[in-house]
């Protein structure tokens, strides 16, 4: 976004108009990566952003958009601070929406990755979430959003992970992917980190010894979930010095990563959540 110019509004109303074809790519994660921008759909997540100080570079606009209160205040906003609006015709807004819950408002944002913590620098009230190898979009976006809820310091991704700023990841974070601090580390990176890291390291594992309920955790704490197949690698279970493990009744064979997080994340932090 230029904050040196006022933002400006035009009509679209071809699908053969660049910018258009611009945000269409944004759909390839190839694209996102050359681009450094995603897109985020809906007004509760623009809203959302704008609470978190965050505002497109180009927000689209579909038909009756200025008769709505809250997306003619996202208008105004966004062109105050040097973004563009485009509004778009019922053709250009189906080619852009999602085909499943379609929605009048789209932000094209700029991603942002946060730097690594330093381990001497986190304090003992912290709390941070490594995730090794996530693959499954709606996984991390529900796991963005309960990070988010939990307040959580930040998420670690390790290794080869999904693209948090995916369509459907944003959309499972409900605009938390504005608030969470996001770290990408190559695997010998986060190996180091977590041999650094002066409180409890907690992998969370089936081979877990102790019960996940039982723990005081030494803080500041780094809880560590594996891959929804193959789980943690050794390496990074040998690095924790905490391996836990979640009940679960005979013959199960694991939970669902994100719920397995939420638990972990809520048994971790919870006693510093209020009511
Ligand atoms: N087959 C994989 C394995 O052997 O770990 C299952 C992966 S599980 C779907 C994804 C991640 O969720 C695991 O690596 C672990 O971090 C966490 N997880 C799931 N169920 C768990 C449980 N009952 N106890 C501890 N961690 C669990």
């Amino acid at each position: 976004m230029s904050a040196s110019r006022p933002g400006y509004r035009q009509p679209i109303t071809s699908l053969q108009n660049d910018r258009v074809k611009a945000i269409r790519a944004l759909e390839l994660r190839k694209e996102r990566r050359e681009t450094g921008l995603f897109v985020a759909e809906g007004a509760a997540i623009l809203v959302s952003a704008r609470a978190r100080g965050r505002l497109p570079e180009t927000l689209v606009a579909g038909p009756g958009a200025d008769d709505q209160p809250v997306a003619r205040q996202l208008i105004a906003d966004t062109l105050a601070a040097g973004g563009d609006v485009l509004d778009a015709s019922p053709a250009v807004l189906e080619k852009l929406a999602a085909k499943d819950n379609p929605q009048t408002l789209l932000g094209v944002f700029q991603q942002q990755f946060a730097a690594p913590p330093v381990p001497a620098e986190t304090s003992a009230g912290q709390t941070w979430l490594l995730l090794e190898e996530i693959r499954d979009p709606g996984n991390l976006g529900t796991i963005i959003r309960t990070a988010d809820a939990t307040d959580v310091a930040g998420i670690i991704l390790a290794g080869t992970c999904c693209d948090p700023h995916s369509r459907e990841a944003v959309r499972a974070t409900m605009g938390s992917i504005f608030a969470v601090p996001l770290v990408r580390l190559e695997t010998a990176a986060a190996l180091a980190l977590v041999a650094a890291w002066p409180g409890d390291r907690i992998a969370t594992h089936l081979d877990g010894a102790e019960d996940f309920r039982a723990g005081i955790w030494h803080g500041p704490a780094l809880v560590v979930m594996g891959s929804e197949g193959p789980g943690l690698t050794d390496a990074l279970a040998a690095a924790c010095n905490r391996r836990v493990r979640i009940p679960m009744r005979a013959g199960i064979d694991s939970l669902n990563l994100a719920i397995a997080t939420a638990l972990m994340l809520y048994q971790v932090q919870g006693n510093r959540l209020g009511s």
